[in-house]
This record gives structure tokens, sequence and C-alpha cells, in this order.
């Protein structure tokens, strides 16, 4: 169909990366198939190279054996729901790093909020414009390229963390954190946009102080909010579910 053998393979490899360099792999875990081929489509476009589930079961399956870049997640799927999925996906440490978006026909703020806290990187509501579901594809995967190519250095706008050398600062001023609230500011910056219920937060402190209560984690977060001056409100409380670091637009 693309002429002789020897130039099938680079005819098949320009379908896949019709923009230079191939962006990524996606999986969509969608059982309604216009819906899927609408996704395909853009994303193909773009230079994605796109995998598809009709299930759950079926989606986590090939999640833990092709390894995408990024799950675009509909709420909505016979069997096993997509919550259900994204927790699943962030139990296994072959899939717990994967960027997942979360679908939903769903625009309560309070399934925003859960889809989050069961792990989604982002939200999309339907309906959508298929482009704007393309840009923030891309920018979860340049988030994800960020993540690696510094992983000692975390940037969030302006605040800026080193692990290696347990400094913070934010707008270019040096900001004095104790040991627990640098873990609880590195643990919001490097999760930012999901919500973080108290419990999640001392499950990832306690390395350093065992016996620590609801009620201390939010005096550790009233302390950082202090300290970090205009960027304490960056760290936003949703009511009834826990602390989130919000980016600035643009920043
Ligand atoms: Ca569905």
């Amino acid at each position: 169909m693309y002429g002789t053998a020897k130039g099938s393979r680079r005819t098949r490899m320009q379908m896949y990366k019709p923009k230079g360099k191939m962006k990524g792999r996606i999986l969509i875990i969608e059982d309604e198939p216009d819906f899927v081929e609408l996704v395909r489509c853009n994303l193909e476009a773009d230079g994605f190279a796109v995998l598809d589930a009709r299930d759950g079961e079926r989606g986590i399956e090939l999640a833990r054996k092709e390894r995408p870049d990024l799950v675009v997640l509909d709420l909505l799927l016979p069997g096993c729901d997509g919550l259900e999925v994204c927790r699943r996906l962030r139990a296994d440490s072959i899939t717990r790093d994967m960027r997942v978006i979360m679908l939903t026909a769903k625009a309560s703020e309070t399934d925003r909020v859960v889809g989050l806290e069961m792990g989604a990187d982002d939200y999309v509501t339907k309906p959508f414009s298929p482009r704007e579901l393309v840009a923030r594809v891309k920018a979860q995967l340049r988030r994800a390229t960020d993540d690696q190519t510094s992983p000692k250095t975390l940037r969030r706008g302006r605040l800026v963390i080193n692990e290696e050398r347990h400094e913070v600062s934010y707008d270019g001023s040096r900001v004095d954190l104790t040991a627990t609230e640098f873990r609880i500011l590195a643990l919001l910056a490097r999760g930012a946009g999901r919500v973080f219920s108290r419990n999640d937060i001392i499950d990832a402190i306690l390395g350093t102080q065992v016996a620590i209560t609801d009620r201390a984690i939010d005096v550790h977060i009233t302390a950082i909010r202090k300290k970090l001056g205009r960027g304490g409100e960056q760290i936003e409380t949703v009511r009834g579910f826990g602390y989130k670091w919000q980016d600035v637009p643009g920043e």
C-alpha cells in the first residue's frame, strides 16, 4: 500500500510523527467508540501514538503491558469504573507514575475533587473540545518531562525546591522551613493541582514524626503559608478533603 517493502517502514513511521519527533503514547480507556475515534484522530494528528481499551480491566492490563506516557480515563465505564481504575493504576509500581487525565460528564465540584483525590493529574468535563484535551495532554507531558530532567529541583512558578539540599525559595527569596514543613510543601508541590488529605500528608511524613494528628498538619500548613508570604496563597484548603498546591496560570 505504501510502495516497496523497503520504503514501507519509513512511510508508516511518518504516519505516526507528522511533525517531527513522536510526542508520546496515549492510552484511552473509554467505552463509547465514537468518542474514542474523535480523541484518537486529534491526538494522532498532533503526533501522538494512541492505544485504546473499552473497559477498565482491559485498560489496566494495557497500561501495565504497554506503559503509555499518559492515560485518558473516562469516569463512566462498564464494570470497573474510572475512579477504581485510577486507584489501581496508582497502587501498582509499574503504572504509578503515569499521567492520568480523567473525563466525566458530571460537572460537580465533588466529582472533580474525588477524581483528583484518587490520583488523577487533571480533569476534563464532557462535553469539551478535542483541542482542549490535546492541550491538556501536552501540558501534562511537559510537566512529566520537567520532573524527569531535574529530579532534584522542583519548580512551580516562583517556588523552587531543591530536594537534595533541602532548600526552598519563593520569588528568589530563601524560605527557612523545618524538616516537616519541607516534606509537606514538597509533597504538595510535586502533586500540584491534586488534593492531599491530612492522612495522605501524615503518611508521607511519617519518617520524621510518628505521632502526628490532623490538627498538627493544619498547624504546619499555617506555618508554611506564613513563611511563603504571597506564595502561601497557593496552598489552598479544600474543605472536607485537605490541601493542594495551586499553580498560578502563566507562571
Ligand atoms: Ca464512558
